[in-house]
Formats: C-alpha cells, sequence, structure tokens
C-alpha cells in the first residue's frame, strides 16, 4: 500500500498504525463485521482504512500540508476527527467517533476506545524503514474480556504500564512476543490463530458503475462530453476502469 500510494516514511507510519487498528477492532467482534477508521487532522493529513477478521485490508493516505522534516511529524496535529464504521453482513452500518489530540496515533485511538467503548483496552505499535520503500508495522493490542474483575483490570494495567509498554518487546517476533507475556503476567498464553494479513481491493467494474448510475444521466453525459471518455480510478488500488459512449449509453437504457 505504502508504495501503491507512494507515501513517504510519515505516511507511511500513520497508514500502518491505522491499518492495524481496524484490524485489532475487526478481531474483537464475531461474526463478519468489517470495520473502517478514517481520521483527519488539522494539517489535512487523513487515513482511510479498512480490515475484516481475516487481516483483508486496504487503506489509503493523504500526506496535508506539513513539511518534509517538519518535528511535528510522527504526531497527528492539531484538531480533527477520528471516526470508526463497522459494516455488518447486511450492509448496516455503526458509526462513533472520538475528537483528536496532538499525539501518536495509537494514543487517539485508544482515547476512542475508552470515549465509545469503556473497555480496558492497552495498545502499543510500532513501525520501522529497514530500507526505502519497506515498512515494518507491529503491534500489541489487550483487551478486558466481559468476564475480567476490577482487580484483574487493575493488575493487568499495572503491569503493563511498568513492564511491556515501555519495553523493546514489540521488536521481537510473535512467537517470543507470546512467551514474554508468559512470564510477564504470570498467565498462559493460549495461541488461537495465525495467518498474514493481504491487501484486498474489492472494487469492481460493476461497482464503480454503480456509482455512476448514482451520479445520474445527465452528468455522466456531461463528463464524457467534455472527456470523450469517463475514467474513475479506485481510491484504494489504483485500477483505472474507462467507460465509453457505449458503456455508458448500456448503464442509462431508456
Ligand atoms: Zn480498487
Amino acid at each position: 500500500m505504502m508504495r501503491i500510494h507512494d507515501l513517504d516514511d510519515r505516511m507511511a507510519n500513520f497508514m500502518s498504525k491505522t491499518v492495524m487498528g481496524a484490524f485489532f477492532l475487526a478481531r474483537m467482534v464475531k461474526g463478519d463485521q468489517r470495520i473502517s477508521i478514517q481520521w483527519k487532522d488539522e494539517a489535512k493529513q487523513s487515513v482511510l482504512a479498512y480490515s475484516n477478521r481475516r487481516g483483508e485490508i486496504k487503506a489509503v493516505a493523504y500526506p496535508g500540508e506539513l513539511m518534509v522534516g517538519d518535528v511535528r511529524n510522527d504526531f497527528i496535529y492539531g484538531t480533527g476527527i477520528l471516526k470508526v464504521i463497522r459494516w455488518d453482513i447486511e450492509n448496516e452500518y455503526y458509526q462513533s467517533f472520538t475528537n483528536l489530540t496532538e499525539d501518536t496515533f495509537e494514543t487517539n485511538f485508544q482515547k476512542y476506545i475508552r470515549d465509545s467503548e469503556q473497555i480496558l483496552s492497552i495498545i502499543k505499535m510500532n513501525t520501522e524503514i529497514p530500507k526505502f520503500g519497506y515498512i515494518q508495522a507491529r503491534g500489541i493490542f489487550l483487551q478486558a474480556l466481559p468476564e475480567a474483575t476490577d482487580q484483574d483490570k487493575e493488575r493487568i494495567l499495572r503491569i503493563s504500564e511498568q513492564s511491556f509498554l515501555h519495553s523493546d518487546l514489540i521488536r521481537k517476533p510473535a512467537e517470543e512476543i507470546a512467551h514474554s507475556l508468559e512470564s510477564i503476567f504470570l498467565e498462559k498464553v493460549d495461541h488461537l490463530d495465525q495467518g498474514v494479513p493481504n491487501f484486498r481491493c474489492d472494487c469492481s467494474r460493476n461497482k464503480i458503475a454503480e456509482v455512476l448510475v448514482t451520479l445520474g444521466k445527465n452528468e455522466v453525459e456531461e463528463i464524457l462530453e467534455e472527456q470523450g471518455k469517463i475514467e474513475v480510478e479506485c481510491e484504494f488500488c489504483k485500477s483505472i476502469y474507462d467507460f465509453d459512449s457505449e458503456k455508458v449509453a448500456r448503464l442509462f437504457p431508456n
């Protein structure tokens, strides 16, 4: 995604973390909800990321107006909104949001969960650029289960703050992290699942055609007249769908 969208390190960092946030939320719901996280700050930096529980992800990021080398680069800048939408299988959706504060993505993400879900969640994220054009993104997401007692929550919070939130643990391979969590929390860690997230864009010629139909016949014919053909680029995967006059005519049968 970093290469599709030609992102610099700053936006690749933000995009990776936003995708992880969407993935973490999607993993916490039963069934096949799709989660999107969208935020935009005062410098017009913005990210939109989708994930489902299988780790099928897509995202797009816009760099906004901060200059290269700006010291505020690691932070979401100024005010704005972080919005989370949950889409279920019938395409009903539920939307909630939090106001951004000038801090990292993960701090804002944690604030969102605190404001909207009020479930104890502990988040650690890290990105590194091992070489030009590549980014490594890692994250740990601990969330209290419904049956957790106040005592449990206090204990987990205390241990997290004392140890792993400030350690280099997150840079280690997943197996090692799981092992370390066992010794930090003195609990058995069950390994439930394993998978590889993958970029999957769900755009299609049909979907683009539906958008054109929604625009209306007059509008579409106007663009066609101006430009000779209609070219629509998918925001996420940069696929181009074109419609010539013959194809446009078929969208609007009389
Ligand atoms: Zn696409």
